[in-house]
């Protein structure tokens, strides 16, 4: 059964990470990051992050930093195209099961050259060798989806559907549905524009 206060304490969560984003992308109030010895020890003993955010790897859209939080704050799963893996997947599991983490966000981006790779590839261009490969087989199911319908911008286009797809990977786990379905987790799908704004693209709560 959803508890009503672990839904209210999950979007309580997520609306900080939106706030943190609007102070990054308007310059206002951004909060220093607090990088001091007091901080650094008060975190010794073990970590209590309120969001787990599985990005691209892409350097321009470090989490922490464009929700503008801090050391202790995010638990970070970083991929080139912000795929999902079976190690993304256990990651996110035990940030639910281990460190009962509130909320989930699945970030891509703007201009997201792991995307564009994938679309040359699709194609058959580009000669791409070792695992490279792996992420672009991840990424090509979203591409080919967009081919299917009328589209304007193969691009933008394949990068929403790409993020899409990696949340709907996600909600195969019973862990993260079960999680959601007692209220104790709300995933979120967003997009980073380049503008520094990071637009929500779906809620599931
Ligand atoms: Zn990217």
């Amino acid at each position: 059964m959803k508890d009503m206060n672990n839904v209210r304490t999950a979007r309580y969560y997520l609306d900080k990470l939106i706030e943190g984003n609007e102070r990054f992308y308007h310059k206002k109030n951004y909060a220093e990051v607090d990088i001091s010895e007091a901080m650094i020890k008060s975190l010794e003993e073990g970590q209590n992050p309120f969001a787990t955010i599985l990005s691209c790897s892409d350097s321009r859209i470090t989490p922490t930093i464009i929700f503008n939080q801090g050391l202790g704050d995010i638990f970070e799963i970083r991929l080139a195209g912000n795929i999902i893996s079976s190690e993304a997947l256990g990651s996110i599991e035990y940030g639910i099961t281990a460190v009962n983490i509130p909320v989930l966000m699945v970030l891509g981006h703007q201009g997201c050259a792991a995307v564009n790779v994938a679309i040359e590839y699709e194609k058959g261009e580009g000669k791409y060798q070792g695992e490279i490969k792996s992420i672009l087989e991840r990424i090509s199911p979203s591409i080919k989806r967009v081919k299917t319908r009328v589209y304007k911008d193969l691009y933008q286009e394949s990068i929403i559907e790409n993020i899409g797809n990696t949340l709907k990977e996600i909600l195969k786990s019973s862990i993260v549905t079960d999680a959601i379905k007692d209220g104790r987790l709300i995933v979120a799908s967003a997009i980073y524009n380049f503008d520094g704004k990071v637009e929500i693209l779906d809620v599931i709560s």
